[in-house]
């Protein structure tokens, strides 16, 4: 008997706020890092980047965007994939709220809710991000959080 292949799909954030010496400005980063993303499924649809000001000790500006990918992996081997892609991007560990090369979280689960050591599905600190709000209403507006059961536009529209 065959396999059966279950997809699902994800709402991803990307931020950036250090150039890379090959991709250039964090805006190309987060463009690059987006063409990237394509090796862990199909992605159906891209935001914007748009530029945010950095917040806690970072100094720079951030660029931020956010995209819904359709894959075959489930949450904790998406989880490698993006620190993967992140590595490649030359982040250092243990940079947190730090100047970083890239940044990708995964906010959104079609599955709902994940919870384990290293993951946590919706993403906790997403509903007062406008950084992360923003971009993701331009892919996935009506898309509701498991937990508020408010969509992507009604938390958008509380900060
Ligand atoms: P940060 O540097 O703040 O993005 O934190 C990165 C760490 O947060 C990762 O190593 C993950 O293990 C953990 N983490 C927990 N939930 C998530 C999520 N929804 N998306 C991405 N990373 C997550």
């Amino acid at each position: 008997m065959n396999a059966v292949l279950v997809s699902s799909s994800y709402l991803i954030a990307l931020g950036s706020n250090r150039r890379h010496h090959i991709y250039g400005r964090p805006r190309d980063v987060v463009r690059a890092a987006m063409e990237e993303l394509a090796v862990l499924g199909t992605v159906t649809a891209r935001s914007r980047i748009i530029t945010t000001d950095p917040i806690g000790p970072a100094q720079r500006r951030f660029s931020n965007a956010a995209l819904v990918i359709t894959s075959e992996y489930d949450p904790l081997s998406l989880l490698a994939g993006l620190k993967h892609i992140e590595s490649e991007f030359g982040r250092r560990t243990g940079q947190r709220w730090g100047d970083r090369v890239l940044d990708l979280d995964i906010v959104l689960w079609s599955g709902g809710a994940f919870a384990s050591r290293t993951l946590t599905i919706p993403h906790r600190e997403f509903r007062l991000r406008d950084f992360v709000l923003k971009p993701a209403q331009m892919v996935a507006p009506g898309w509701r959080d498991p937990v508020t059961g408010l969509s992507i536009r009604q938390l958008s529209a509380r900060i």
